[in-house]
């Protein structure tokens, strides 16, 4: 699958140094879940310039359940992503649906829906936290522009 997500940063800068060191700094509320820091494979600028800071195969921590299926797009930003966020990242999903088997496309407000599918791998009892990135006004239009490609939000039951 893969994750939208806002990096609740308002610079590419300010989300690379979120993102940069390796280990997990603050963050009382995932620090639970281990010392690896959170990251992404892909993080897009306001004016649309993809950044990719690493290779989508290996794992980044970005989504609590789903991070071994899930690959993860930043949008720097919180509140309101731009046009040109949602250009590139329409680009963006569309050539990773063409190079992987990838079924779903969900932001990250929306994957708890996935609680109780073999695709949830969390163990820690309780370990969740509440999102609401990237919005549902965001997702609604990359699913719009995105229709032709029959990526789906939810497990079937
Ligand atoms: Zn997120």
């Amino acid at each position: 699958m893969v994750v939208i997500h806002w990096t609740a940063t308002s610079t590419l800068a300010s989300a690379l140094a979120t993102l940069r060191p390796e280990v997990l700094s603050g963050r009382a509320d995932i620090r639970s879940g281990g010392r690896l820091n959170v990251g992404a494979h892909f993080l897009v600028d306001r004016d649309g310039t993809v950044y990719r800071l690493q290779n989508e195969t290996t794992l980044a921590r970005h989504v609590i359940g789903l991070n071994r299926s899930a690959i993860g797009i930043e949008n720097v930003g919180s509140g309101s992503l731009t046009a040109e966020q949602l250009r590139a990242d329409t680009a963006l999903v569309a050539d990773l649906k063409a190079r992987y088997p990838i079924e779903y496309l969900i932001g990250h407000f929306e994957s708890q829906r996935f609680m109780g599918s073999p695709l949830w791998e969390e163990r820690q009892p309780g370990y969740l936290t509440h999102k609401s990135d990237p919005g549902e006004a965001f997702m609604k239009a990359l699913r719009r522009a995105l229709a032709a490609w029959g990526l789906r939000l939810k497990s079937a039951p």
